[in-house]
């Protein structure tokens, strides 16, 4: 883990397994780039020579990361305001997008919220706001950057899903139903937005080191020294946790020439983690 909690810090270096200019020329579009499995994604995308856009509510946050991830590439990177729920902001960030860079090749919807709560203890409004950001903003950034740019141009689209809803867990039924949506939506604009060249995919991540996300869902605890990240660890086929590079270079796979017959699917980067992992069936009520 980085000093004082900051995962989000540059590779100190990077092991190329793709030709480092195979995304020279492109230009992507990040939601929740400023942080995270996101921040990673935009840096090893720069480092395959794309130019990246990031963009999330936090403009101070978005900004702070695009001057680590230029400084640390060398390439270009516009940080924007956005909240992937409210559509005007979405419209005028693709449009700020477009007037710098003229294109947006990629597009990768990333931006979430979760946290752990049973659903009986769930509100309405709890519910709502993350089926909202993670299911509505996967919806509403595809539309916006597909009307704006892609069904004249061709694209590719990566939503960032989960496992969650693959078995069911719980404590995770609403960020599990928005994934499923996701999925489910995948498959939908695969089909229809294939004529235009389009082509949508998700990556599916098992549990991240070094993500807000797993500390959110209880990566705090999982401390080395404690039996529950040993359980965890155990639970997971590959041996070990996934890093963001894993997730990172999934994603470039499926905007590359190398996936380029590839859409509509889920490709799941978890070390096998959700075929094994235990449910965590209850023994106490919800
Ligand atoms: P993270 O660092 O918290 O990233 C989430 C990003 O989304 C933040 O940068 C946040 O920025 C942005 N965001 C949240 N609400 C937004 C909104 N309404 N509008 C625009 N941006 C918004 O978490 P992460 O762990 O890297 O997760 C990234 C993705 O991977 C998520 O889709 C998550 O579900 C998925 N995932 C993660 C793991 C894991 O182990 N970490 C496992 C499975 C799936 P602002 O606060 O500035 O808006």
């Amino acid at each position: 883990m980085a000093e004082g909690g900051d995962f989000d810090v540059c590779l100190q270096s990077y092991e190329y397994v793709y030709r480092p200019d195979l995304l020279k020329g492109k230009v992507a579009f990040i939601t929740g780039g400023g942080s995270g499995i996101g921040f990673r994604i935009a840096e090893v995308f720069m480092r395959h020579q794309c130019t990246v856009v990031i963009a999330s509510r936090n403009l101070e946050k978005v900004k702070a990361a695009a001057a680590k991830l230029e400084r640390a590439t060398g390439g270009k990177c516009l940080a924007l305001p956005m909240d992937v729920r409210k559509a005007d902001q979405i419209l005028k960030a693709v449009d700020d997008a477009l007037s710098h860079f003229n294109r947006i090749d990629i597009l990768v919807n990333n931006a979430a919220g979760n946290f752990l709560c049973p659903a009986s203890k769930l509100s309405f409004n709890a519910f709502k706001t993350v089926m909202e950001i993670d299911a509505h903003g996967t919806f509403n950034c595809s539309k916006a950057v597909f009307e704006k740019y892609m069904k004249d141009h061709g694209g590719s689209i990566v939503n960032i899903t989960a496992t969650l809803h693959h078995r069911g867990v719980p404590l995770q039924t609403h960020a599990g139903s928005a994934k499923a949506a996701i999925d489910a939506m995948t498959r939908h604009l695969a089909v229809e937005w294939g004529q235009y060249g389009i082509r949508i995919n998700c990556v599916a991540p098992g549990p991240i080191g070094e993500t807000e996300g797993m500390r959110r869902l209880g990566g705090a605890q999982l401390k080395k020294t404690t039996g529950s990240y040993d359980r965890l660890i155990r639970d997971i086929p590959a041996g070990r946790m996934g890093t963001k590079e894993d997730i990172a270079n999934g994603a470039v796979y499926l905007v590359s020439p190398a996936g380029s017959f590839v859409t509509g699917t889920n490709l799941i980067v978890d070390g096998g983690h959700w075929l094994t992992q235990s449910t965590g069936v209850m023994q106490a009520r919800l």
